[in-house]
């Protein structure tokens, strides 16, 4: 169907493909200091798939997320979100930051964290209505953790916050989900949890993209992965992009030849 639409337009089926992906990334440099954290990025995630950012620690995964959000400004390049430039697309991306970067030390119950996921909805001083309230619970349920609607965040582990923040997410019904290493540091149970949102998720038509740190699991949860080291190292289905070349090249020496070998084809 996209192909008969690109010919009607006269656009070459490649730009009708880039135009419509749910993001795409061209040319993207961002620049904390003097040495870019990303470098002339390009970036095309495919619609209704799960896509794992992977990379060494330093490799600009969480500050392309950012980038691509308008979190932080690029030195140059360009984010396109279903076609069309990121302002006009914000309520269609849900974001999961980094754990470890939000303090949850002042009092605020879980439910009321998931609730911040509809205040596009709402509006600031919109009235919090009934029909909010079991969104929010149902989101809490399809995570597992609807028992704990009325505790403080600040008390959960940090497996049930994570949850709790998916929640957050699904609440906004958005269509582009964006995580940053939603499984770091997360028990067992909550894993599984997650990853299988994650899926239902797509199941919807959903895209789902993640930056994942565990290479064991990158086969089993993802469709395509996106290597990254400050550049773009490799991008595309799991079975082409995610080999044993691909992952040397975006670790170096950090990562042990048979660690490699275990965990990626060898096509
Ligand atoms: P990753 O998520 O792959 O571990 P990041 O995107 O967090 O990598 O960081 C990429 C590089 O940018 C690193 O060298 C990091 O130290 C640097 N960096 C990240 N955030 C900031 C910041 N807010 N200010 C300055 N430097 C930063
Ligand atoms: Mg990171």
């Amino acid at each position: 169907m996209q192909l008969s639409l690109a010919s009607q337009n006269g656009q070459s089926a490649a730009e009708a493909g880039l135009s419509s992906s749910p993001l795409c990334i061209r040319g993207l440099t961002v620049s904390y200091g003097e040495k870019p954290a990303v470098f002339s990025v390009d970036m095309t995630v495919v619609a209704g798939q799960m896509t794992a950012i992977i990379g060494p620690n330093g490799a600009g995964k969480s500050t392309l997320l950012k980038a691509a959000l308008g979190i932080v400004p690029p030195l140059s390049g360009r984010v396109q979100v279903f076609g069309r430039p990121l302002d006009h697309q914000r309520a269609r991306i849900a974001y999961v930051p980094q754990r470890a970067s939000v303090d949850w030390d002042f009092p605020t119950r879980v439910i009321d964290v998931v609730m911040m996921g509809l205040y596009r909805d709402l509006g600031l001083l919109g009235r919090i209505r009934g029909s909010h309230r079991q969104i929010a619970r149902d989101c809490l349920d399809r995570v597992g953790m609807h028992e704990f609607s009325e505790r403080q965040i600040g008390q959960l582990s940090g497996g049930q916050q994570q949850r709790v923040f998916l929640a957050r997410a699904l609440a906004q019904g958005a269509d582009l989900y964006l995580l940053d290493e939603p499984f770091a540091g997360v028990d067992a149970a909550t894993e599984k949890a997650i990853i299988s949102v994650l899926k239902d998720l797509r199941a919807e038509g959903k895209t789902v993209v993640a930056v994942h740190h565990d290479l064991a699991t990158v086969r089993d949860y993802f469709d395509n992965v996106f290597l990254i080291n400050t550049r773009k190292v490799a991008e595309g289905p799991v079975d082409e992009a995610f080999t044993a070349e691909t992952l040397q090249a975006a670790y170096g020496g950090r990562l042990a030849t048979a660690q490699v070998d275990q965990i990626a084809t060898t096509a």
